[in-house]
């Protein structure tokens, strides 16, 4: 991506942690990530892959060892924290106890020196923006868990920064409230046109959301895409097995096909077009619904289990050693039994070839 063209710009930052017990992590690894301007970017990976770190190094709330960050192209790595047009909402939401809501939104703008009836105007404003108009004299106390997430939001988006960075934002929220907030945020994105960074280890999440999703391992970025291409076209075993859930195979690959033990040869269109340039031994990763059982009394594979999952038909067989899961919408489908023999087949373009 053209630096320019990018809200935020990290470049090879890596950060090192010496540990109480006299060890090393490596937090971040040289870290690179261009962030398209008012764009949702999602950053997805385990627990302690660094994910916090690069917020934190984003915000100033931490330096990094080496690397440059950029905001619309200038240097904001040496900058003071509140030098930086960067807004930060915690996991913890951080709100004061002893100040009302209205309070907890104005005081980052008293700080700015931002005169009076623009405050009030602007507070008013963001209560509006997440739905909380009228609530404006409460304590924190006085709020559930999901209308303190908002007021934290609020108070975030009253300073309008060029970039709001969000940390598991919305771990703290049941799985039900979680989805509305999630629809809530992107639409905020959406109308505030500020360029958002959400950090998230629930994959669900990440693709719900994300215009683009970066995904970390151990300190790295090992992809970063669109959440269905990331999702269809994983590059690493890794990734696959992170999102979603992946039948990684192992064959032989050539002019033909591929060749996978015990299921035979896989056709080449059934390989997405561009691993032309593979040849060998390889890894393929397939994806649940691109696999198809049908029973066949010669089949080669044997079902092992059937269970119903979100309204599909999740089937597993065995073909000797290798194991194969096949998800299918259940509506309409006549369900293979356990024992029952089947023949294994792939969606056309289906299989992508995977790093170890
Ligand atoms: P994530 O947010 O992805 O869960 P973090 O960025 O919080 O991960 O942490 C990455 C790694 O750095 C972890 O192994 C964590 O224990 C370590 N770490 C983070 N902050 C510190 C610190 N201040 N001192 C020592 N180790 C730290
Ligand atoms: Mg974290």
């Amino acid at each position: 991506m053209d630096a320019s063209a990018s809200a935020l710009s990290v470049r090879d930052v890596t950060k090192t942690f010496h540990t109480p017990e006299g060890g090393l992590v490596h937090a971040l690894d040289s870290v690179s990530l261009d962030i398209a301007e008012g764009s949702f970017m999602v950053l997805l990976g385990p627990s302690g892959c660094g994910k916090t770190t690069l917020l934190r190094c984003i915000a100033g709330l931490e330096s990094p060892d080496s690397g440059q960050i950029a905001l619309r192209g200038q240097r904001i790595d040496d900058m003071p924290v509140w030098r930086r047009r960067v807004n930060t909402v915690f996991q913890s939401y951080a709100l004061f106890p002893h100040m009302t809501v209205a309070q907890n939104i104005a005081f980052g703008l008293q700080m700015d020196k931002v005169p009076g009836d623009i405050i009030k105007v602007k507070v008013e404003e963001s209560l509006d923006m997440v739905h909380l108009s009228g609530l404006g004299s409460r304590k924190p106390s006085q709020l559930s868990g999901g209308q303190q997430q908002r007021v934290a939001l609020a108070r975030a988006l009253a300073k309008e920064p060029e970039v709001l960075l969000l940390d598991e934002p919305l771990s703290a929220l049941d799985l039900k409230l979680r989805r509305g907030m999630q629809s809530e945020l992107k639409r905020l994105q959406r109308e505030t046109s500020i360029t958002f960074v959400l950090v998230t280890h629930d994959q669900d999440e990440a693709m719900a959301m994300g215009d683009q999703v970066a995904v970390f391992n151990a300190g790295r970025i090992v992809q970063v895409g669109e959440p269905r291409e990331v999702y269809l076209r994983p590059r690493s075993r890794f990734v696959a097995d992170f999102i979603g859930e992946a039948n990684v195979l192992t064959g032989v690959l050539d002019t033909f096909g591929l060749v996978v033990e015990s299921l035979g040869l896989v056709p080449r269109d059934r390989l997405i077009a561009d691993t032309d340039a593979a040849s060998g031994r390889v890894h393929v990763a397939v994806r649940p619904e691109n696999v198809s059982l049908q029973i066949d009394p010669v089949g080669t594979a044997k079902v092992t289990d059937v269970s119903y999952v979100g309204g599909d038909m999740r089937v597993e067989a065995l073909a000797s050693a290798v194991s194969i899961v096949s998800r299918v919408p259940s509506q309409g489908v006549q369900p293979p039994r356990i024992g029952d023999r089947v023949s294994i087949s792939f969606a056309e373009g289906s299989l992508t070839v995977v790093a170890d």
